[in-house]
């Protein structure tokens, strides 16, 4: 018995239901894989069923890389490494499929890792990724609800999102205090060019800075009161920052480069 490491928010997939459902959500005979924190491997072996062309695994822990490693042999290519520290986009020239059953401390740090950095053409075709149910309720999140924030902004810039199922904690081995959910990314054709993500995020921070507030202040701040942008955009600023949609966000950062630029 493997003991689970808590640093390294180790809680193993082991429904079996949950495991195939993951594993069919789309086909992937013949594609390139990387999945994120395999651990013990139980998704993986399901998924090297399929018939995958290729497998990357990028898995932290040199313990269970070894195991992984004796289990899985020639089938996986095993990358002992930390997730925040690799750059994705030079794995593979075709664009990966990526599954994880994400470290839950980490999890969003990696999704805004992926989209800040993301270019013209992403280096991944879908991404589906388990999340703590509360983080990916926030990602899902439209505007005029409690939840939406920086983060359904930002993924939702780039990315097409779905949830696919809710997972019970009791799915997991040791049983996760909270309970998850799959979600489906696909990478948008139709998106609002910027010439840095990063803007977007500055844009959104200074916004929720306080969610109950006007937005006449964070406007002000970032803007400097210039009102041809309001006027242009429709922008009420009686307004409290989870009353604008994704567009709105979008263009304000637009306009938010123009006049840097
Ligand atoms: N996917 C497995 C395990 C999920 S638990 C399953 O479903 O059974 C999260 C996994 O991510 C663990 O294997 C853990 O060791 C690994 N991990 C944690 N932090 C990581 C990091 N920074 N980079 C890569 N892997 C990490």
């Amino acid at each position: 018995m493997i003991k689970a490491k808590k640093s390294l928010g180790q809680n193993f997939l082991v429904d079996k239901n949950i495991i195939n459902k993951i594993s069919n959500i789309i086909d992937i005979q013949n594609k390139t894989i990387l999945e994120i924190g395999p651990g013990t491997g139980n998704l993986t072996s399901s998924l090297l069923q399929r018939n995958p062309k290729k497998f990357y695994v990028i898995e932290k822990d040199n313990s269970l890389s070894l195991i992984l490693k004796k289990e899985f042999q020639e089938q996986i290519i095993i990358i002992n490494d930390d997730i925040l520290d690799i750059n994705e986009s030079t794995l593979s020239k075709e664009p990966l499929i990526v599954f994880g059953n994400l470290p839950y401390n980490i999890s969003t740090e990696i999704l805004c890792k992926w989209i800040l950095n993301i270019k013209q053409d992403p280096w991944f075709e879908y991404l589906i990724l388990m999340f703590q149910k509360e983080v990916a309720d926030r990602i899902i999140s439209k505007f005029n609800t409690k939840n939406y924030g920086r983060l359904s902004i930002l993924a939702n810039w780039r990315l097409d999102i779905e949830k696919i199922c809710d997972v019970k904690a009791n799915s997991f081995l040791p049983i996760p205090k909270v309970d998850s959910s799959v979600l489906f990314f696909r990478p948008k054709k139709r998106f609002l060019n910027l010439n840095d993500p990063k803007n977007l995020e500055k844009i959104t921070r200074v916004f929720f800075m306080h969610r109950r507030k006007m937005i006449k202040k964070p406007y002000n701040q970032l803007f400097n009161g210039n009102n041809d942008i309001i006027s242009k955009l429709k922008v009420n600023l009686n307004l409290r920052p989870q009353n604008l949609n994704f567009e709105t966000y979008f263009n304000l950062t637009k306009e938010y480069e123009k006049l840097r630029s």
